[in-house]
């Protein structure tokens, strides 16, 4: 069945609205990790919760930083920084943080909440951990991490089949 052309089809991205860029210590320490094939998988998700007319992009620039702590913390502009922790080193522990962290930039970008201590309270570890921004990032990223790997692992296969025909070749397989 086709797709509606116009309107109310739930994906429309027309461009890569995610681009996610690793520094050099986060690529060697995840190397089988294609970062472009998941800045797709990333604009998608991101497709699905920006409701604005003009569709912005934005790079996310990923920082190993040392100390147990990764975060994204909410900032102005289209390049973003966010922070992982150099504690990890399990690649689906890798997926899950990032997937926390994006949802944190989702509440920045797209659903614009502020961070007063309704949504966000660290001032202790319970209120912490209670906190609506805290909630939603933690349920976000363990409900999607599965069809979110899906999806990628079905997109890096694809893109391994497609490349036996990027020449031209017209004798008999
Ligand atoms: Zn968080």
């Amino acid at each position: 069945m086709l797709a509606e052309r116009n309107g109310s089809s739930p994906f429309t991205p027309t461009n890569l609205m995610i681009i996610i860029k690793p520094d050099k210590k986060i690529k060697n320490r995840f190397k089988d990790i294609d970062f472009e094939t998941l800045s797709v998988v990333f604009s998608l998700l991101f497709d699905n919760v920006y409701k604005v007319k003009k569709k912005r992009n934005f790079t996310i620039n990923l920082k190993l930083t040392s100390g147990i702590f990764s975060y994204y913390c909410f900032q102005t502009g289209s390049t973003v920084r966010m922070n992982i922790s150099d504690v990890i080193f399990d690649e689906k522990q890798f997926y899950t943080t990032l997937l926390h962290e994006f949802r944190h930039f989702c509440q920045d970008k797209a659903f614009r909440i502020p961070l007063t201590r309704k949504y966000y309270d660290d001032r202790t570890e319970q209120r912490y951990l209670a906190s609506p921004a805290e909630i939603d990032a933690d349920n976000f990223s363990v409900m999607t991490l599965p069809t979110v790997l899906r999806l990628y692992n079905r997109m890096l296969s694809f893109k391994r089949t497609v490349s036996n025909f990027n020449t031209f070749n017209g004798s008999l397989i």
